[in-house]
C-alpha cells in the first residue's frame, strides 16, 4: 500500500524538495544523489537542501545536481518533501526541525535508523538495510522503477553503500547488497574512482592529525574493552582541521584486537560532538541516547554534550560501565 500510494505520488508531484540530516554523510549525499537523478530521470523539479554545509570531499559528488544549504527566511517549494537518511526531525538540526515537522504537505520518508519517528505519511524504514541507498535501490524495485537507473544514480547508491557498510565489511552487508552491486556495475559505474574519491583524498594535515589522535590521545580500558580518542578545539586548530577530516577516526578503536568499543569525543563551540562504534554482543545506541542525547544504529551511534572536553570526557569516564 505504501509503495503503491508513493508510486502516485512521484508521479503527480512536479517539484520535489530532498532533505537528508544535520552533518551530511556519505550515505546521506549517495541517497540526496540518486533521489535527484530519479527526479531528472521523471522530468521533475527538485531542490536538495541540506541544514549545514557537506564537508569539502563530499561536494564533488554534487557536481551537476541543484542543491543548497537551508535558510529559514526562503520560501520552498511545498508539493512533497523526501526526508532521506532520517528518522526524526530533530536529525536536521534545530533551525529546520519546524521546516521539516510542519511541511503542509505529503513527507516521505526513506531511511535505516532504528525507532523512526512518526513524522511523514509515508514511511519506508528497513532498519536492516546497510545504508539509505539501499533502502532506496529496493524500493525502485518494489516500484518497478529500476530500468531508470542510469550511471549518475548508480554513483550516490554506491556511495552510500560503501561508506555506511565501512567498504562491505559490516554485519548490515548481505547477499542483497552484492545483488545491489551487480546492478550498479551494470550501468558502467567506475567504482573504484568512488573509493578513491572517499579514500584518498587526504590532505597532510588530516593524516598528521590522525597520527597524533593514536600517538597522544587514545585511552584504553583494557578490562572494559573500550578505547577512547578526544580531540579538543585547540588541537583540531593545531592542524588545521576541516569538517570531516576525523571521519572514520573512531574505527580505529575498534582495529585494535580484543577492543570492542571506540568513542571519539569532538570538541566543537557549541560543546562536544561524541561517536560511538561497537562489534560482536556489544551495542552503543541505547547508551548514546540515555547519557548523551543522541542515537543512531546498534554498532554506530552519536550523540551531543554542552560541556568542555574536560567535562565530557570525565562524564564518559563515570559511565564507562554502562557502556
Ligand atoms: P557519527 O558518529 O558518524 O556522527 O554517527 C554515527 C551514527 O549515529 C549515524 O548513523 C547517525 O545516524 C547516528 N547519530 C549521530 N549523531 C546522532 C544524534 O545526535 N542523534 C541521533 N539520533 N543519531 C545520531
Ligand atoms: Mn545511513
Amino acid at each position: 500500500m505504501t509503495y503503491t500510494n508513493l508510486l502516485a505520488q512521484l508521479k503527480s508531484q512536479d517539484n520535489w524538495l530532498i532533505t537528508t540530516h544535520k552533518g551530511p554523510d556519505g550515505d546521506a549525499i549517495g541517497s540526496v544523489v540518486a533521489w535527484g537523478a530519479l527526479a531528472q530521470q521523471l522530468g521533475k523539479k527538485y531542490l536538495i537542501v541540506f541544514p549545514d554545509q557537506p564537508a569539502a570531499y563530499l561536494c564533488p559528488f554534487l557536481n551537476g545536481y541543484n542543491w543548497e544549504v537551508f535558510s529559514p527566511e526562503k520560501h520552498y517549494p511545498q508539493n512533497i518533501l523526501f526526508a532521506l537518511d532520517y528518522n526524526a526531525p530533530g536529525r536536521v538540526g534545530e533551525h529546520m526541525s519546524a521546516f521539516v515537522a510542519d511541511f503542509p504537505a505529503t513527507k516521505v520518508m526513506l531511511d535505516h535508523h532504528p525507532d523512526p519517528a512518526a513524522f511523514c505519511e509515508l514511511m519506508i524504514s528497513d532498519t536492516a538495510a546497510c545504508s539509505t541507498t539501499e533502502v532506496i535501490f529496493k524500493t525502485l524495485e518494489k516500484l518497478d522503477l529500476v530500468h531508470l537507473l542510469n550511471e549518475p544514480m548508480a554513483k550516490g547508491l554506491y556511495l552510500g553503500l560503501v561508506t555506511d557498510t565501512g567498504s562491505f565489511r559490516f554485519p548490515s552487508v548481505s547477499a542483497y547488497t552484492h545483488q545491489m552491486v551487480v546492478a550498479l556495475l551494470q550501468t558502467g559505474l567506475q567504482h573504484f574512482l568512488i573509493h578513491e574519491a572517499v579514500y584518498d583524498v587526504n590532505s597532510v594535515t588530516r593524516l598528521q592529525l590522525r597520527g597524533y589522535a593514536i600517538a597522544e590521545k587514545l585511552e584504553l580500558f583494557a578490562d572494559k574493552r573500550i578505547g577512547l580518542i578526544s580531540l579538543s578545539k585547540e588541537e583540531l586548530k593545531r592542524f588545521a582541521y576541516q569538517k570531516g577530516d576525523t571521519e572514520g577516526l573512531v574505527n580505529v578503536v575498534l582495529s585494535i584486537e580484543g577492543y570492542e568499543v571506540g568513542v571519539f569525543l569532538l570538541e566543537t563551540d557549541e560543546g562536544v560532538k561524541l561517536s560511538f562504534r561497537s562489534k560482536g554482543g556489544r551495542y552503543v545506541n541505547a547508551f548514546a541516547q540515555k547519557y548523551f542525547a543522541g542515537g543512531g544504529h546498534q554498532y554506530a551511534a552519536g550523540g551531543f554534550s554542552s560541556g568542555t572536553l574536560t567535562e565530557v570526557l570525565q562524564e564518559l569516564k563515570n559511565l564507562l560501565d554502562q557502556l
